[in-house]
């Protein structure tokens, strides 16, 4: 896609590039959160519950965590509950008798609760499980708050286009993604230089290679900063997260993707960097706390009060930034690579993460495995024609599969 294509078709950019359009600052009334009970869900859940009165909401979903999700949807009062699994739609019921909440599971229920009209979709289901519900929930042409990056990263332009198409508001909940879109706001697009996005290193910054081959699960989930679900933890240690955000950021905004930088910023105070071409660069600045790109992505243009912790530099007193070291993190590297391939790599990309991530946790794989083994079915991928131009929703799910049945061979699983 070009330049000029990209900057039309993707929605936040969009907002960037027309003047004409009034800032409503709508607010959000009806709210479906998808993957209610994961972090950002639950973080979700927890701006809705201190603002009572300004969201009802319509429709919660999870995949197996039956329990939280019934005593979620009863705090928020929702109209429907969904659970993916659906050996727990018993259970679901049986929680939910009495309440009036309308019970539902299977994977085609996700999707439907996606449809279903509200103001606002908040998409934060893990993984490509996401892409479908996502789709769905931005077919109905409103809001939607996205913080499933797979989507993104796996479905890129064809994402992007549906978007455009359905006239959807497109609103970034990843904290870069967040904070770009604020140090963005107003600038015309042929002045950004650079958007670089701030990493925290994870956990294993400072290790060598040595210490990295015998890291374990336990290690790699003890995050130093954010508080996340386990999958995004792992991406975060192998600094596979920074590398899916990159593909995040040159889809959300009109830049090339020489135009995207990282750098290493321990604290996690500065989240991204807007460098434009007089010389001034914009940041963004906040504590590590979801709440704050979330509220955002809910009230945006205007602004939602959270109980965050404030910021007070002065306590803070240094912030560090450094290069990452692509040697003792390679995932970085490999998602610069797919981005520049384009077509169905970063999907391809995408599977082989999601099953590598899942190995390791489950000790099927040593930590520089996780890397390693997306490599090796990228490269197996390529070798079997699978690195096409996808066309529709159906070819990025179609290669979702196959990739991860690569993925799949290449562990020897
Ligand atoms: P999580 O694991 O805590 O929660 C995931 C949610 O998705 C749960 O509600 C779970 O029930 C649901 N889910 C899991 N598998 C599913 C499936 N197959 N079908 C339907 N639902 C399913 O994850 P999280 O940390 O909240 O992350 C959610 C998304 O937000 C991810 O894409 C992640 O990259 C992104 N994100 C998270 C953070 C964060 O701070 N947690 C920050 C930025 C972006
Ligand atoms: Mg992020």
């Amino acid at each position: 896609m070009s330049q000029e294509q990209k900057a039309v078709s993707a929605c936040v950019p969009r907002s960037l590039v027309r003047k004409d359009e009034p800032a409503t600052g709508r607010a959000v009334h009806t709210l479906t959160i998808l993957g209610a009970t994961g972090s950002i869900g639950k973080s979700t859940l927890d701006i809705v519950e201190r603002n009572p009165g300004a969201f009802r909401v319509v429709a919660l979903t999870a995949q197996t965590n039956v329990a939280d999700l019934a005593e979620a949807a009863k705090r928020a009062r929702a109209e429907i509950a969904v659970i993916g699994d659906s050996a727990c739609y018993g259970e679901l019921k049986d929680r939910l008798a009495g309440t009036g909440i309308k019970a539902a599971a299977g994977q085609a229920a996700v999707v439907a609760a996606a449809a279903e009209p509200a103001d606002c979709v908040m998409a934060a289901i893990v993984g490509a499980a996401g892409i479908e519900p996502t789709f769905a929930a931005a077919r109905q042409g409103r809001r939607l708050a996205l913080a499933n990056k797979e989507c993104l990263v796996s479905a890129g332009d064809v994402f992007m286009s549906a978007v455009a198409r359905w006239g959807t508001e497109l609103l970034p909940v990843d904290s870069e993604h967040s904070a770009a879109l604020q140090a963005l706001h107003g600038a015309e697009p042929e002045s950004i230089e650079q958007i670089v996005l701030t990493a925290s290193g994870g956990p294993f910054r400072t290790w060598d290679a040595d210490r990295l081959a015998k890291a374990t699960p336990e290690e790699a989930l003890r995050h130093p900063n954010w508080s996340m679900g386990a999958k995004i933890t792992i991406d975060s240690a192998t600094m596979m997260n920074k590398g899916l955000e990159l593909i995040e950021a040159y889809h959300l905004f009109p830049v090339r993707a020489d135009q995207l930088g990282v750098v290493v910023h321990p604290q996690s105070i500065v989240h991204c960097l807007v460098a434009y071409t007089d010389g001034s660069v914009i940041a963004q600045l906040s504590q590590p706390d979801m709440r704050t790109p979330i509220a955002l992505a809910l009230s945006w243009p205007r602004r939602m009060s959270t109980p965050t912790q404030r910021l007070d530099l002065a306590t803070i007193g240094v912030l560090n930034f450094e290069a990452p070291d692509e040697d003792r993190f390679p995932a970085l590297r490999l998602a610069r690579e797919v981005l520049r391939k384009g077509g169905t790599a970063p999907a391809i990309l995408n599977a082989a993460n999601e099953v590598a991530v899942e190995a390791f946790l489950a000790r099927r794989l040593d930590f520089p495995g996780i890397a390693a083994a997306v490599a090796r079915t990228l490269e197996a991928a390529e070798g079997r024609g699978l690195v096409a131009e996808p066309q529709t929703l159906g070819d990025i799910l179609t290669v979702d599969a196959e990739a991860r049945l690569l993925a799949q061979s290449v562990l020897g699983s």
